[in-house]
Parts: C-alpha cells; sequence; structure tokens
C-alpha cells in the first residue's frame, strides 16, 4: 500500500498552468488555484482524497470532473520507470480512466483566469450545499453508486424506495443521503457489501434501475 501525501504535494503555477504534485489534497487545490484567480477546478472544493486519486478515478463534482482540465500527467510503472503522459492519450469516463497500473505522481492543469472573489463566492456556496446533504460526521466511501443516466440520481431512487437508514450490524444507508453507506460505529466490510446487495436488488425490482457501483471492492 503506497500513500502520497506531503513530500510530493507541490503546488505551482505557471500561467495559466497549475502543476500539481499528486499527493496535494483535492480541496486544497480548488483553494489555492482559486485564491490565485484560476478557475476549472473550483467546484472540487468539496472532494475528499488527493488530486493522484482524483486523477485515477476521474474525480468531480457539479458538473466539472478533472479529465476537462488535465493536460498531462506523470506516473511511474511498475519497475519505477517515470514518463509523461499527454491528455489525449488518457480516455476517461465517468469516474474512470485507462491509466491502469500505474502511480500518478504530478499532474499539469489548464485552468482559465476569473476573478478570485467570484470563484471564492462560489466555493462558499458549494461547500454550504454540500455539508448540508453529507453525512461528514461518520465514516464512509463516498457515493457508493454511480448516478444512471436519466433524471433520477441514484440517490433520488435508493431514497424513493424507502431505504434511508436501512441497516445491517453498523452499516447504515445516510439517513441524510441515501447513495452514502455510514459505519455507526461496528461496521465491518461483509455489513455494507450486504447493505449494498439488499439496495441493489431492491431498487432494481421497484424502479427497473440496475446501479452500478462507484466504490471500488478489493479483496472481496
Ligand atoms: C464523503 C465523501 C464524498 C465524496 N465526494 C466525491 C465527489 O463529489 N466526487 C468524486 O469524484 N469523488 C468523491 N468522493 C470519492 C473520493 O474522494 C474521490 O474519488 C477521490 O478523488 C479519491 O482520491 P483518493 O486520493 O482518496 O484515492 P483513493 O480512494 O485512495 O483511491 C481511489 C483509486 O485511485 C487509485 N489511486 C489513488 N491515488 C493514486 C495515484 N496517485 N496514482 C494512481 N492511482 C491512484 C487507487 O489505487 C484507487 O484505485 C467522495 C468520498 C467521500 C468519502
Amino acid at each position: 500500500m503506497i500513500r502520497l501525501g506531503k513530500g510530493i504535494d507541490k503546488f505551482e503555477m505557471k500561467g495559466a498552468t497549475a502543476i500539481v504534485g499528486a499527493g496535494l489534497p483535492t480541496p486544497l487545490l480548488a483553494r489555492r488555484t482559486a485564491e490565485a484567480g484560476f478557475a476549472g477546478v473550483e467546484r472540487f472544493i468539496g472532494i475528499p482524497g488527493t488530486v493522484g486519486g482524483g486523477v485515477f478515478m476521474n474525480g468531480g463534482a457539479h458538473g466539472a470532473e478533472f479529465a476537462e482540465v488535465l493536460t498531462e500527467c506523470t506516473v511511474m510503472d511498475a519497475r519505477g520507470k517515470i514518463r509523461q503522459i499527454p491528455r489525449k492519450q488518457i480516455s476517461f469516463k465517468y469516474r474512470a480512466s485507462n491509466l491502469g497500473n500505474v502511480v500518478v505522481l504530478e499532474a499539469k492543469l489548464a485552468l482559465i483566469e476569473e476573478p478570485p472573489a467570484k470563484l471564492k463566492e462560489v466555493q462558499g456556496r458549494l461547500f454550504r450545499w454540500r455539508k448540508a446533504g453529507t453525512p461528514f460526521d461518520l465514516p464512509c466511501c463516498g457515493s457508493v453508486f454511480k448516478n444512471p443516466s436519466g433524471t433520477r440520481t441514484a440517490g433520488m431512487l435508493i431514497d424513493e424506495c424507502g431505504l434511508k437508514g436501512f441497516t445491517i450490524g453498523g452499516a447504515q444507508v445516510s439517513p441524510l443521503h441515501a447513495n452514502y453507506i455510514v459505519n455507526t460505529g461496528t461496521a465491518s466490510a461483509s455489513d455494507v457489501l450486504k447493505v449494498i446487495e439488499h439496495v441493489r436488488k431492491t431498487v432494481a425490482k421497484r424502479t427497473g434501475v440496475e446501479l452500478e457501483l462507484e466504490v471500488k471492492v478489493i479483496g472481496a
């Protein structure tokens, strides 16, 4: 297990290009670029995690995603060889990339000049909205299911099926936001997987929509 963080968290603006280390927390990327007067990633203010994870997963929020701003990333392969990959060689999908078996070390992002005050106002509004609808007080792994095509989000569909608060062991469909499964204290991975299965089956039966996992299940 490799955890990138301090030491690989550089932040540098060269004109309108942000050059950022993969260990930089994504909310910090959003704040620093906004403070420097550049738009493009300001809406990432509430995405937990690092730039490396964000690039690899094509993280995003409120209609913006890494795929739109990335121009190049530096990666290291399993043999320790470091190389640059230009954006046109990377294929991104909703919360997925084809980067494969590499560690993202650095990303170059093309941004656009905007007044910092305007960006700060947008971030304040989005952050308040996110705080009100996200169970930040309990451990969770973020949005469990991808939003299906159509007008209803995964959270809406789960809520419509009356599953908010549904609990197995210590794993619970968050009463605040139905697309989050929170650990109320004693949840095991098995509890979480059972809740996922129950939600998936119930939503398919009642609405006809097959929900697809957004989170990655490892080792099960
Ligand atoms: C409360 C909450 C809210 C969230 N909201 C959002 C949201 O709005 N939008 C969104 O997109 N996500 C959201 N997430 C999910 C998560 O925060 C993002 O996907 C984040 O970008 C993942 O980054 P990470 O550094 O935590 O990666 P991890 O979760 O540690 O890893 C995710 C995947 O990326 C790989 N990876 C991580 N770092 C690298 C690297 N440097 N190089 C290569 N591969 C790497 C890992 O191996 C793994 O496969 C949320 C999560 C939580 C808990």
